[in-house]
């Protein structure tokens, strides 16, 4: 197997704060990340999908072609949003690197299988910055089909 890695950035907002929770349990776990009026990132987010080369081409998948499927899939859905109001995929959900990751996964393994059937995802690294990143590899995913915390309050985008 061979595999590709293609990285692309987005900027965003969010805060860490369970709305189950009081002011006091959320700014003691999460600390600074819990400030009510959001903080941002410039996030970085590097997928990586595997297969064997087409003799012909002598591609796996065209970065171009996983390129554009990454950008239509997540790019464009959170660069410049704020990650706990307007994106619908994320609606009520926390937005921590672990569960933005995981959500990642779940919309872009089935649109590169699609696009690129002689691709699979293998692995995603969000990096959030410099000294903090998470990576995936799909483990576990039967028990994160809904991650939601609360009923979605969300202005749907499309
Ligand atoms: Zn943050």
């Amino acid at each position: 197997m061979v595999y590709i890695c293609r990285r692309e950035t987005f900027n965003a907002s969010h805060k860490l704060y369970n709305p189950n929770w009081s002011k006091e349990q959320n700014e003691a776990l999460f600390g600074v990340c819990a400030n009510q009026n959001w903080h941002g990132h410039n996030f970085e987010l590097v997928v990586t999908v595997k297969g064997m080369p087409d003799l012909e081409t002598g591609m796996v998948i065209d970065y171009k072609v996983l390129s554009k499927i990454v950008r239509r899939e997540i790019i464009e859905k959170v660069h410049y949003k704020n990650l706990n109001l307007d994106v619908d995929f994320l609606a009520g959900k926390m937005p921590s690197c672990e569960i933005l990751i995981i959500e990642f996964w779940k919309r872009l393994a089935p649109a590169i299988q699609q696009e690129s059937p002689r691709t699979t995802l293998h692995h995603l690294k969000l990096v959030e910055t410099k000294n903090n990143s998470v990576e995936y590899m799909g483990e576990g995913l039967e028990h994160y089909q809904d991650l939601r915390l609360q009923e979605p309050n969300v202005v749907k985008q499309d």
